[in-house]
């Protein structure tokens, strides 16, 4: 079979496929995997008996169930959720949006697709630009968004160091390089696969280089604030006509409704609503019709800060201790966890590749992700992209302290056969 260039690009192997086939596989062979490798939220009881309240009332009304299953919404998103989140916003920062600065699209990672493709690529004055990366490591789920190669650049880290098992990456803005060929700035704020949180500072200076250099600034906020709140360190907010806000449904307990909201100014919004147009006619509306009482009523801020927020902190705590008990002894760093739900495993100097770990590993009955795969745009060697693995602890406690307990013997093993 012959394909198109595009057919040859997104038929390719890619780490994000690689990884949801291995995910997919070993949840749907019934095996006993310890599943530490994917971005799946916890299944928060509370949160999930105020979702199933509200699909119930959904059912008991006539016109609510008919709007749930029988209407097709508007390429933009349905209106009223907008209405209610353009309100809730105002009243929380003061952003003065209008129901034209927010669009909702099928999970935030179709969000992704076309404002990256939407800033990146061919353009009419002969230049190609691309995305650029303020920090690598960054999501996986990036990497292969581009119709065109190359599509991505980033800059190393630089590293502060906390204590001889914590450090944290911060922007290198010496590194950062905005030119001509800049389409448009993205991070993720809280970083999968790191636990990262950038500064306010770091933030606000992105955001002046992005002005000055005309480009959009663009925050993925899927694990950020308001909502879900994922965030164990102080940071605040920011939106203006120049940064798109993008943010989900999922990381709060609806991975599985597909709702991603982006805020942005009303050009980008109209752009983006034209494309969904033609991508998926309509964006679902089970997502924003089971959130909609929760944001009119402000409620879904208490329910991430009060009980999305400690649920995930404390298992990152928990994580944090376990590892360490484990690995007692041994040059193990790890990211410290400001937020999502991942630690970030630097092993230096590790006689095998993480690639090699993390096969070890999959043997044992554990998955994690290996780290070489976060670091779109950075071509270059650099011994740190064979050095590090993500582990998500978002699973059950004892399941996370099993899989924790397996990781760390097979990372002494590795050192000791040095
Ligand atoms: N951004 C980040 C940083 C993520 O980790 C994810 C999913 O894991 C997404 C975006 C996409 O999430 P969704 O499409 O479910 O909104």
């Amino acid at each position: 079979m012959k394909l198109s260039s595009f057919g040859e690009k997104f038929t390719s192997q890619s780490g994000i496929t690689t990884l949801m086939d291995d995910l997919g596989n070993a949840l749907s062979s019934g095996s006993d995997m310890i599943m530490m490798g994917g971005g799946n939220p916890g299944h928060i009881p509370e949160v999930q008996e105020r979702f199933r309240q509200r699909l119930e009332d959904i059912l008991a009304d006539e016109s609510q169930f008919k709007r749930l299953i029988g209407i097709y919404d508007p390429p933009q998103g349905e209106k009223e959720f907008i209405s209610h989140l353009v309100k809730l916003l105002n009243n929380l920062y003061g952003w003065n949006l209008t129901e034209r600065n927010i669009g909702l699209t099928n999970g935030s990672q179709a969000a992704f697709f076309m404002l990256f493709n939407m800033f990146a690529g061919d353009y009419d004055d002969g230049i190609q630009r691309k995305i650029q990366l303020p920090l690598a490591p960054e999501y996986i789920g990036y990497a292969d968004a581009g119709l065109t190669q190359n599509f991505f650049t980033a800059a190393r880290p630089s590293f502060e160091y906390f204590d001889k098992h914590t450090f944290k990456y911060h922007v290198d803005f010496e590194k950062l390089h905005i030119t001509e060929q800049t389409g448009a700035i993205c991070v993720s704020r809280p970083t999968n696969p790191t636990g990262n949180v950038l500064t306010d500072e770091e933030v606000s200076r992105l955001d002046k280089i992005a002005k000055a250099h005309d480009v959009p600034l663009i925050i993925d906020g899927a694990y950020g604030t308001p909502f879900p709140h994922l965030i164990f360190t102080d940071a605040t907010p920011i939106w203006n006509e120049n940064i798109i806000l993008c943010l989900s449904l999922s990381k709060l307990g609806l991975p599985a409704a597909r709702t991603g909201i982006v805020i942005a100014n009303e050009q980008v919004i109209s752009s983006m609503s034209g494309i969904n147009a033609i991508l998926n006619l309509a964006t679902g509306s089970f997502g924003s019709m089971l959130a909609n009482d929760m944001v009119a009523s402000g409620e879904i801020i208490s329910l991430s800060k009060d009980i999305v927020c400690p649920y995930y902190e404390r298992k990152a705590e928990r994580a944090v201790k376990l590892l360490g008990q484990g690995l007692e002894g041994y040059p193990y760093l790890l990211h410290k966890p400001e937020g999502a739900m991942f630690l970030w495993l630097w092993l230096k100097d590790l006689p095998i590749s993480n690639q090699e770990l993390y096969e070890r590993l999959k043997a044992r009955g554990v998955l994690v992700v290996s780290g070489h795969y976060f670091f779109p745009g950075i071509d270059d060697e650099w011994q740190h992209k064979q050095e590090c693995i993500r582990i998500t602890y978002s699973q059950d406690d004892e399941v996370v302290k099993k899989g924790l307990a397996i990781i760390a013997e097979e990372v002494k093993r590795a050192y000791d056969s040095k």
